[in-house]
C-alpha cells in the first residue's frame, strides 16, 4: 500500500515531529490514538516501512513501535539526555532487537522534500490538485463515517486573462502568488487551500456547514477585494476580484465529483451575474428525513464465522441510515448483515450496514442504541438502499404496525 495513499495530515504532522524529534510521550500518545482511529493497526507497518524499509505484520509493527518509544525513554534515563527518536529507532533495530543487517534508514528530510514536490504548487506554495483529490476523498470518507458535513469553495479570479494581457505574464504570476497568500492568511488552520489550476483555486472546509462556508467565502472575497494589486484599476471592474462557488457535502452532492460540479455550477452562475460574488449551490438534495419505524431486526458481523444473528428493534430510519435498539453492543466501524422482518407476512429485507455509533440506552440496563449507516458500494447494497428509498415495503410496515 502506498503511504501517500493514506494521505493524512496527522501523518504528516507525525513525520514532521519525527524530524523535529519533538515526540514527547503525551503528544505521541494522543497522535497515535488519532492515527489508530483513522487507519487501524495498519498504520504501524506503514510507518515502520516508511522509516526503515522493513515489512512487519500489524501486531508486530505495533509492538516494535511502542518498544522504540520506550527505548527512547530508557536511553534518556541512562544517558541523561534525550538522544532523539531516530537514534532510539536505530539502536533498537540494531542492538536491542537486531533486524537490520544493511542499515537502511529513510532520510526523513529527503522524504519530506519529495512529498512537498509532489503535492505543492511551485508558484504559490499552496497544495496542488493531486493533494486536492486525495484530501477530498479523505474528507468524504470522514464525513460518511462520522455523519458530518464539509464544504468546498471553488474560486476563479475575475478577468484574469485581461490582467495578463495588460500587465504581462510575469505580473500575472506575481498577482497569482499574492492572491494565494491572501487565501492562506484568511483560512482556518484546518482548511485546505489549493491551487486547482491556472487562476482557479479550491478550499476544502472540514466540518463547515453552508452557513459557515458562506461566511468563510465572504471573508476571502472581501480580503481579495480590499487588497491592492498592482495595476488593478485597469481591469473591467476597476479592482482585482474573485468569484466563489460554494457546495456542501452531503447537502448538495453524494460524492466528490458531484460536489466539485455543484461548486463549479455555483461559480459559473456568479460569473454570469457579474463576478466578484459568492454563490451558494442551491441544488440541495432532499434532506434526510427520519421516520419512526419499529420492526424486528436481525444482524450479524459480516466478516464473522458466527452464523447466528443477534436481535434488535429499529427505532427510526432514513434513506441513508437507521437507529436501532439492541442488547448486543457492536463497536463502531463494523460491517453488518442486516435483516428487517415484516411484522405480518414475515418477508425479509436484506442489506449491509456499517455501525457508526453506539450509545447506552438510558432507560434500560444492558441495552444500547446502535446507529447504522447503510452502505453504498456494491450493486446489491445499492439495490437494498433503493428498496428502502422507494420505501413501499417500509410504508407497509408503518401502516400495519
Ligand atoms: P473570468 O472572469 O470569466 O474568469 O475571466 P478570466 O479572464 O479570468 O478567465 P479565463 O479562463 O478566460 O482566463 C484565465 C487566464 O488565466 C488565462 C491564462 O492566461 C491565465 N493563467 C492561467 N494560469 C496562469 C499562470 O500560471 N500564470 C499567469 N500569469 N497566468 C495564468
Ligand atoms: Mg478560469
Ligand atoms: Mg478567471
Amino acid at each position: 500500500m502506498d503511504i501517500f495513499g493514506l494521505d493524512n495530515l496527522s501523518l504528516k504532522l507525525l513525520i514532521e515531529s519525527l524530524k523535529e524529534d519533538h515526540l514527547n510521550p503525551t503528544i505521541n500518545q494522543v497522535e497515535w490514538k488519532e492515527l489508530e482511529k483513522s487507519f487501524g493497526h495498519k498504520i504501524y507497518p506503514e510507518i515502520l516501512r516508511l522509516l526503515t524499509q522493513m515489512e512487519f505484520e500489524p501486531e508486530e509493527a505495533r509492538m516494535h513501535w511502542h518498544n522504540v518509544l520506550a527505548h527512547r525513554k530508557n536511553l534518556k534515563k541512562t544517558l541523561g539526555r534525550d538522544a532523539g527518536f531516530r537514534v532510539a529507532l536505530c539502536d533498537y533495530f540494531i542492538n536491542i532487537h537486531p533486524k537490520l543487517k544493511n542499515l537502511i534508514f529513510v532520510d526523513v528530510d529527503l522524504f519530506l522534500q519529495k512529498e512537498r514536490a509532489a503535492l505543492i504548487d511551485e508558484l504559490t506554495g499552496l497544495y496542488n490538485r493531486r493533494f486536492f483529490n486525495r484530501v477530498l476523498k479523505r474528507e468524504i470518507e470522514h464525513a460518511r463515517r462520522y455523519d458530518q458535513l464539509f464544504s468546498l469553495l471553488m474560486l476563479d479570479i475575475d478577468n484574469f486573462k485581461e490582467y495578463n494581457d495588460i500587465h504581462g505574464h510575469q505580473a500575472g504570476d506575481k498577482a497569482l502568488n499574492e492572491f494565494a497568500q491572501i487565501l492562506k492568511q484568511n483560512a482556518r488552520l484546518i482548511d485546505h487551500t489549493i491551487r486547482y489550476g491556472g487562476e482557479e483555486f479550491a478550499i476544502i472546509l472540514p466540518r463547515a456547514d453552508i452557513k459557515q462556508a458562506r461566511l468563510c467565502a465572504e471573508r476571502h472575497l472581501r480580503a481579495v477585494e480590499t487588497h491592492t494589486f498592482s495595476g488593478q484599476e485597469r481591469l473591467p471592474l476597476g479592482n482585482f476580484t474573485v468569484t466563489i462557488g460554494v457546495a456542501t457535502y452531503p447537502i448538495n452532492a453524494q460524492d466528490g465529483l458531484e460536489l466539485i460540479q455543484k461548486a463549479d455550477e455555483a461559480l459559473y452562475i456568479g460569473k454570469q451575474k457579474g463576478r466578484n460574488r459568492v454563490v451558494i449551490s442551491s441544488d440541495e438534495r432532499r434532506r434526510k428525513f427520519r421516520y419512526p419505524l419499529h420492526v424486528e431486526m436481525l444482524f450479524r458481523l459480516r466478516d464473522s464465522a458466527e452464523k447466528s444473528f443477534d436481535r434488535g428493534t429499529t427505532r427510526n430510519i432514513s434513506q441513508t441510515g437507521m437507529l436501532c435498539q439492541t442488547d448486543e453492543p457492536v463497536e463502531a466501524g463494523r460491517m453488518l448483515e442486516i435483516v428487517l422482518r415484516h411484522p405480518f407476512d414475515r418477508s425479509e429485507l436484506n442489506f449491509i450496514a456499517r455501525s457508526v455509533r453506539l450509545g447506552k440506552n438510558p432507560e434500560k440496563n444492558r441495552s444500547y442504541f446502535l446507529g447504522l449507516s447503510i452502505e453504498l458500494g456494491s450493486e446489491k447494497e445499492e439495490k437494498a438502499l433503493e428498496a428502502l428509498g422507494a420505501c413501499p415495503r417500509i410504508a407497509l410496515f408503518q401502516q400495519k404496525s
